[in-house]
């Protein structure tokens, strides 16, 4: 049953979808902590450098190459986590393209009217069964899943 696996497949991809957005608030979020992060190591060395200066005494440069080491590891991490949040975002919008929205949940009695879904053949009506919710021809009498009688419906 080719429809039916495309209704499968497109359920898959809305719930791929919605682990997506998860996943690139979750990367905003950490890109976000490591870029303030970085900010507060800039002050560190920002500080060191001033009391150094004020207090006559020299530069400690192993503290302050320590920081730039520090922010140079948060930098290569933002730029990872950057490249795989465009790469998370352009799937999406592909996908986003790609995705008509498919009304599967059971429906009413009055409301079992065709609905329009993708198939693999592209999209088309489908009339959906008001007792079990299952896709069938659009001018099926019978349910082709539970044996439902459309035409006993008036
Ligand atoms: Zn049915």
């Amino acid at each position: 049953m080719k429809l039916f696996k495309s209704i499968r497949h497109n359920a898959q991809n809305l719930a791929e979808n919605a682990k997506k957005n998860v996943d690139v608030k979750k990367i905003e979020f950490t890109i976000k902590g490591v870029k303030k992060e970085n900010t507060l190591l800039y002050a560190q060395i920002g500080k060191l450098v001033y009391t150094c200066k004020k207090s006559g005494k020299p530069i400690v440069s192993k503290e302050i190459d320590d920081l730039c080491a520090q922010i140079d590891g948060n930098r290569i991490k933002v730029a990872g986590l950057e490249s795989k949040l465009t790469e998370l975002n352009s799937q999406s919008k592909a996908a986003a393209e790609d995705d008509i929205p498919l009304n599967v949940a059971p429906i009413s009695k009055n409301e079992r009217d065709l609905r329009l879904v993708r198939t693999d053949e592209g999209v088309r009506f489908m009339k959906f069964c008001p007792n079990c919710g299952g896709a069938n021809e659009p001018d099926s009498g019978v349910c082709a899943s539970c044996g439902y009688s459309f035409k006993s419906e008036k």
